[in-house]
This record gives C-alpha cells, structure tokens and sequence, in this order.
C-alpha cells in the first residue's frame, strides 16, 4: 500500500509537472503570438502616421506595447495636437487651440492665423474640413476630428465614395450636355449658347456648386463653357473641349467681382477653390489673386482678373 501509494504520488507529481510545462510553453506561445501582434498593430500605427504629411513622432504605441489600439491612437492625438480628450469649440483658448489651427491652415483652411483663440473664424475653418472630409460639420474638434488629422480613416464617408466615383471618370467625350440655366447652387450669365459641355463636365459642376452652397450659403454664377460641338468662338483661345468653364469670383457685396474690388470674397473663394480640388483634384484653376496663387490654389494669367477659369483633366 505505502509503496503503490509512493509510486501514484511520485506519478502525479511527474504528471503535474508536465503538466506545468504545457502550461508554461503555451504562455510563451500566447506571448510570442500578442508580441507578433503588437509589432504588426505598432508598423500599421507608424505608416498611419507616415501618411500625415510633416508628422515623425515617435510612436507612442511602442511606448506602451501593452495598450489597446484606441489608447495608442488617443496618445497619438495627444502628441500630435496637444489635444487631451473631450473637444475644442468656439471659445476655448490656449496651445491645443493653436496646434488646432495650424493643423487647419496647413490643411489648407484658413483661420486667419495661429492665435490661440477659437473664434469664429476658426470655427468656420473647421467646419470646412469636417465637410470636406465627410464628417459632421459642427464645428466642434474631438476624436473623429483628430482621427481624420492622424490620416484613420472613417469608413463609409462621403468623402470615399464621391472622390473614388469621380477621380475614374473621364470629362472627355462630346460636347453636347447644356447645364441648367440655374440649379443647387448655381446661375449663369453669359450666353447660353456657350454653356455646353462633356456630360461629365456639367455633373462635375453642378455637384460643386452644391457643395459650394452647402459650405458657405452662396450660390455660384458659372459663365462660359463651349458652344454646342465645341465649335470654335470668337469668345475664346480655349474653351473648345467642353471641359473648361469660367467662373465669377464671390463678392461679400454682390458688387462686380474682381479680386482687386473691396467687396472680393477671398475666404469664398478659396472654399470653392478646395471644392473643385475635392474631387477634381488635377483641375487647373486661372485666377490673378496674389494671395491665392502663392498658396498654390491658382495660376496667373492675362484677363483673368475678374474671372476664374477651370480646366477639367
Ligand atoms: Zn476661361
């Protein structure tokens, strides 16, 4: 009994022991596996934050390996922008406001400077970059904000789907698609004989002027396209492709635009500019403002003062 009791003993003891040593070669399995894991979750992290312009920081998900995808991201957020949780709306002051509106104007929404203060026309600024961006434009900066900064998509947004629906379409074809005398968004002036485009041209415009609308509660006057066939005119060198179309720069007073007039509507005029660019991202823009041209938004060129002329690639 005692030695058939010693050996059971000493059987569940090897038994125990191998039993430990399973245990532990799984945990060393589980922990080579989560390691595995956090080094692929920290390499997406670090192309994420690659893919933001300028930005180099040392990611923050090494920095804690343990933490969650969502805490590594808020530490990103918080690195990038100074901004620390909740959100930032009209009224609020201070560094994170001031990282904020940097990060708008070089996105290329004007703020009209880095003062630290949210005033509004940084809440202005903001709601633009929602909208472009296809978020909730409430003027109010918190995480799906500061995501869309750090270059985390947000799926199913309008902006995915109007950019990949309209970046494959070509504005080539025949010109013989008259746009609407007045629609969302939009008048004319100028001859309707001269109002004709590629089919795609005319969606491309009718669908910025509503966005333009929607933006900034103006209604767009759009001017020449090309006569029925894209015959030749007297009126123009170009315009022969039904892919160019003249524009009336916004005025604050409804006084005759020109972007030397007091009355030239300069912050308009740049959300219309980022509207075309939205989705028509090679379109070239003529358009003489100084201001404009050196942030890159337009090119010079003769007689076109008063007018903004777009060419659809
Ligand atoms: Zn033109």
């Amino acid at each position: 009994m005692v030695a058939s009791s010693s050996l059971s003993n000493s059987n569940n003891q090897a038994a125990a022991r191998a039993a430990a040593e399973r245990a532990r070669a799984a945990a060393a399995e589980r922990a080579r596996v989560a390691n595995a894991a956090n080094t692929q979750r920290a390499n997406a992290r670090a192309a994420d934050r690659n893919s933001v312009p300028g930005y180099s920081g040392k990611s923050s998900f090494e920095a804690s390996p343990n933490s969650s995808m969502a805490a590594a991201r808020a530490a990103d957020r918080q690195s990038m922008l100074g901004y620390t949780s909740g959100t930032l709306r009209k009224g609020a002051e201070g560094d994170s406001v001031k990282a904020l509106q940097e990060r708008l104007t070089a996105s290329g929404f004007d703020t009209g400077g880095a003062d630290g203060k949210f005033g509004p026309r940084t809440e202005r600024a903001l709601k633009n970059y929602q909208r472009s961006q296809g978020l909730s434009a409430d003027g109010v900066a918190g995480r799906k904000t500061y995501d869309s900064f750090n270059g985390v998509k947000t799926p199913g947004t309008k902006t995915d789907g109007v950019t990949s629906v309209n970046a494959d379409k070509s504005v080539k074809g025949p010109v013989n698609t008259q746009l609407p005398d007045s629609g969302d968004g939009f008048t004319t002036y100028g001859p309707r004989r001269m109002q004709y485009g590629t089919e795609q041209t005319v969606k491309n415009m009718q669908e910025i002027a509503a966005r333009y609308k929607a933006a900034t509660g103006k209604t767009l006057e759009i001017g020449d396209l090309s006569a029925k066939g894209g015959v030749k005119t007297d009126r123009h060198k170009t315009h022969t492709n039904g892919a160019n179309v003249d524009l009336r720069p916004p005025s604050t007073n409804g006084g005759p635009s020109n972007w030397k007039n007091a009355g030239y509507d300069r912050d308009a005029t740049r959300t219309l500019i980022q509207e075309i660019k939205r989705t028509n991202p090679n379109a070239k823009i003529l358009f003489n403002d100084p201001v404009l041209i050196k942030e890159g938004l337009t090119s010079r060129a003769g007689g076109h003062d008063n007018h903004l002329h777009v060419s659809f690639k």
